[in-house]
């Protein structure tokens, strides 16, 4: 029996994955230093939720939605997105007494089931945010340029930011009558989920991704006329805001995104090698969500983004480039040689793990098979012990980039780490971190593998 990953699901492995960690480290830092605090919600929801927020017409409720009943017949979802959840916890735990203006974050995995293709998953990934508290157009400006940050920071350069307002619910009525209008005309030429929609729900239309009902859907009338002068003014000052911090973009109609809560404005971020139809990540304004899902009339704005795609667009932006600088990792191999001085190697290894990755053989090898092996794990130095170097308190630093070899006093041991090897931990804090190991363990295995050396 032979078993496999689900459709549409992947397996990140090690030499992948750490793309992934670093994208979702640099995330946490940007939104951190903007003030978001991380949350985390269940991956499954009431299924409800999602009906009533998403909106029962949209594709994601309609065609995308794992829901099961538990054993108890609970109907649930594995949540296809990150922000009713939010809203749904913001609610529950009253967070909108603890501050104004809340930011929240979050990172993890949404589940639709769409058809498997490049950038198009059924299990991915987002990044997400939710300003909720403030009617401001700065806020949406600050969302914008905050999610544009994050994309520059995973190294794609080549991005198109696309905005539109959907004005607020009431106008969204006219609007709304105005696409009916417009389609009814068309009915024969559209796909027979749009008939349906047409009824139902006339904005979904432009969600389709039917070539046909895409083609129609460029005519139709702008939602701008249809807004409200309160309506008009926030856009035109978000756009304000948006020039004021430098970020250019496109005004685009039919850009209404595929879920029923926005509010005013939406936006989307693109590649211009990726196309229209596969978008890096979005968001708007959802002003009456919160209130919604049972909460009081609390304003919000966020955004998501599919870190699938994010890198997918970040690898095509960086192909070309020079690849060659040597990607050793700064760590240790610790070969040792002869039984007389394992007991010493294995001490100094767990130790120096306080200040450095450090890989050791553990089948005794010969040192011809572990330098092998270093060079496999591509690590920066291999610290060479044999009874020799015990004896004299040294041990062999061998450089694999350089080729360099050195005899090394052990007591430099920690200071040449320090200082010539590039790993993460002495990067974020040296002092402290080599002062802490140093007054413990590793003082201890130092003095150790001195005393044994000695006897
Ligand atoms: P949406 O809420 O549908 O606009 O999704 C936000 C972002 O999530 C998109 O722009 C994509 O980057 C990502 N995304 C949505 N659906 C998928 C999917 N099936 N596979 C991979 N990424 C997705």
């Amino acid at each position: 029996m032979k078993y496999k990953a689900p459709r549409g699901t992947q397996d990140i492995l090690p030499g992948k994955v750490e793309a992934w960690q670093s994208f979702e480290s640099i995330s946490r830092t940007i939104l951190e230093r903007h003030g978001y605090r991380e949350i985390r919600t269940p991956v499954f929801e009431q299924k409800e939720l999602f009906l009533r927020t998403v909106g029962q017409d949209t594709d994601i409720v309609q065609k995308e939605m794992y829901t099961f009943a538990d054993r108890k017949d609970r109907q649930l979802a594995l949540r296809p997105e990150g922000t009713a959840p939010v809203i749904r916890s913001y609610v529950e735990n009253s967070l909108w007494k603890e501050r104004a203006l809340q930011k929240l974050y979050y990172i993890g995995p949404m589940f639709r089931y769409d058809r498997p293709q490049k950038g198009r998953y059924r299990q991915f990934h987002h990044v997400g945010a939710e300003a909720l508290g403030s009617l401001s157009p700065l806020v949406d400006a600050e969302v914008i340029a905050l999610m544009e940050m994050l994309l520059r920071a995973a190294g794609i350069k080549r991005l198109i930011l696309k905005i539109n307002s959907l004005g607020e619910a009431e106008n969204r009525k006219s609007y709304t009558l105005a696409l009916k209008d417009y389609f009814s005309g068309k009915r024969d030429q559209l796909c027979p989920d749009c008939r349906v929609r047409l009824e139902a729900n006339p904005m979904r239309i432009l969600d389709c991704k039917v070539p046909a009902c895409n083609q129609l859907s460029r005519d139709i009338p702008a939602m701008e006329q249809y807004l409200s002068d309160q309506d008009s003014e926030h856009y035109e000052k978000v756009q304000h805001w948006l020039g004021v911090l430098g970020l250019s973009f496109e005004k685009d109609k039919n850009l209404v995104r595929g879920l029923d809560y926005y509010t005013r404005t939406t936006f989307e971020f693109h590649h211009d090698e990726l196309g229209a139809t596969v978008a890096l990540g979005g968001g708007g304004r959802y002003d009456g969500l919160v209130e919604e899902c049972g909460g009081p009339e609390i304003p919000a704005i966020g955004f998501s983004l599919g870190t699938e795609r994010v890198l997918l667009a970040a690898s095509l932006d960086r192909a070309g480039k020079d690849d060659t600088v040597d990607k050793r990792k700064g760590a240790l191999y610790l070969a040792w040689l002869g039984e007389g001085v394992l007991e010493a190697a294995f001490k100094l290894a767990f130790a120096l793990r306080n200040i450095v990755p450090v890989e050791m053989d553990l089948e005794a090898r010969s040192l011809k098979a572990q330098l092998r092996q270093a060079d496999k794990m591509g690590v920066s130095h291999v610290l060479i012990l044999g009874d020799q170097e015990l004896v004299s308190k040294k041990v062999q630093v061998k450089d694999l980039t350089t080729g360099d070899q050195v005899d090394l006093d052990i007591e430099k041991l920690v200071e040449f780490i320090h200082t010539k090897i590039k790993c993460y931990d002495t990067d974020k804090a040296p002092e402290r971190i080599v002062d802490k190991a140093l007054g413990g363990e590793l003082r201890e295995a130092l003095s150790f593998f001195v005393n044994s050396g000695g006897n």
